[in-house]
């Protein structure tokens, strides 16, 4: 099957895209917008992907035509968060298990230790929803990963083992969906290293990028060595490891305002991981272990200078080489909001290790996070190729676009 293609397609569209035809399909979407899914893929596969879009309830039509720089555009959005669809409480279970409770219409809270954590609605788990959304951020591909509390790494371990598992059958199910849009990040009972190791094999098996972690696991830094037997066999594994802030520290240095915890104590707390990680000597003793920074990194990019002209002091922890340098190992996403700021990531770490990011679906994400990132780096490379670095390997993207049904806009309302 793959030595069915032309050459010149096989030379422009790289090791992704080594072996296809173009095929279209439309999706109807609120009889307003059409999701418009040109991908690049063997022709005998063509009949599956309009199977599958039509079993999630998503009308397909196809078509053999196409032009391979949409599917070079393809955007790939690797920070996005899901909680499972059903998460029942359990009173057997430690008192800060998670639950879902549903309320009415598309709404749902988040219940942790009896008390609504956060209010979600269906976007957390629903296919469709999050594919017409893709549309209008201009997305292709969204890699599924927990909503940072649910990795819960403060649970004994048999609690974090079952939820470890849980959440890793959401996320494969929402990929089954919809294969060409999604991927996945999963989790692993980091609090129990002997449980960690062997769920790694299954995100493995699930052919998952990755794994998500908090910036510490319930107060053990990043660094310590007692978490090495995790880096090892991901690495081993080739997969990668999404760090993301979580239970910030210092947060009784802005008094009462919780309110910036994600604003602007998250930022620090993934600094202050990203230092252990460096100071532990994480990049060169596990030189092919593939590392993501949430939110560019936060403030680590602004103290590396600093941190450099300390390392020429002496202060070099296990580090032989300076933390710029070693810094260059991590990846980084887009979510800074401000280009002038992503412009400036790009030249302390590389441009090649920045990937697409929009925390989806939170009120806090970055919209349209490809185009943001796309201007702010003048980059093509972000969009996908940087994000398929940190992936580990090239996956086949369903492109989407929208557009008119003719007809249908005049009949309904207005849509911005
Ligand atoms: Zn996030």
């Amino acid at each position: 099957m793959r030595a069915c293609c032309g050459s010149n397609v096989v030379r422009s569209l790289g090791r992704f895209l080594a072996c296809g035809v173009l095929a279209f399909a439309a999706v109807a979407l609120e009889g307003v917008l059409t999701v418009k899914i040109k991908t690049i893929i063997p022709v005998c596969k063509v009949n599956s992907v309009a199977h599958r879009l039509a079993r999630a309830g998503i009308a397909t039509t196809s078509s053999q035509a196409g032009n391979r720089e949409s599917a070079l555009g393809a955007v790939i959005d690797i920070h996005t968060h899901v909680v499972p669809a059903r998460l029942a409480a359990d009173p057997k279970r430690d008192p800060r298990w998670p639950s879902i409770e549903h309320s009415t219409g598309d709404q749902a809270s988040v219940m942790i230790a009896g008390k609504v954590f956060r209010r979600i609605d269906t976007r957390s788990w629903d296919v469709q929803r999050r594919l017409a959304d893709m549309v209008e951020d201009g997305t292709d591909m969204q890699v599924l990963s927990p909503m940072p509390e649910l990795l819960s790494h403060w649970l004994p371990p048999d609690d974090a083992e079952y939820l470890a598992a849980a959440m890793n059958d959401q996320i494969a199910g929402m990929i089954a969906q919809a294969p060409r849009n999604f991927a996945g990040i999963g989790m692993v009972c980091m609090q129990d290293v002997v449980c960690a190791v062997r769920q790694l094999e299954k995100i493995k098996a699930l052919g998952f990028a990755g794994i998500e972690i908090g910036t510490h696991i319930n107060g053990v830094a990043l660094g310590s060595e007692s978490l090495f037997p995790v880096y090892e066999v991901a690495q081993s594994l080739d997969l990668g490891i999404f760090v993301h802030p979580l239970h910030p520290s210092g947060m009784e240095r802005v008094g009462s305002n919780a309110e910036f915890a994600a604003t602007a104590v998250f930022p620090l707390e993934t600094a202050l991981a990203s230092v252990s990680l460096l100071a532990a000597g994480v990049p060169e003793r596990f030189p092919r272990l593939r590392i993501l920074l949430s939110h560019g990194g936060g403030a680590l990019t602004w103290i590396l200078p600093r941190m450099d002209f300390g390392w020429w002091l002496g202060a070099k922890g296990k580090m032989t080489r300076t933390p710029s340098e070693l810094a260059r190992q991590f990846w980084y996403d887009t979510i800074l909001y401000d280009p002038v700021s992503l412009s400036f990531l790009g030249n302390a770490v590389g441009e090649s290790r920045i990937v697409v990011g929009s925390d989806y679906p939170y009120t806090i994400r970055q919209k349209q996070p490809g185009a943001f990132a796309k201007r702010a780096l003048r980059s093509d490379a972000v969009l996908a190729d940087n994000s398929f670095g940190f992936l580990g390997r090239h996956y086949d993207v369903a492109t989407l676009q929208a557009t008119e049904v003719p007809g249908k806009s005049e009949a309904g309302p207005s849509h911005g």
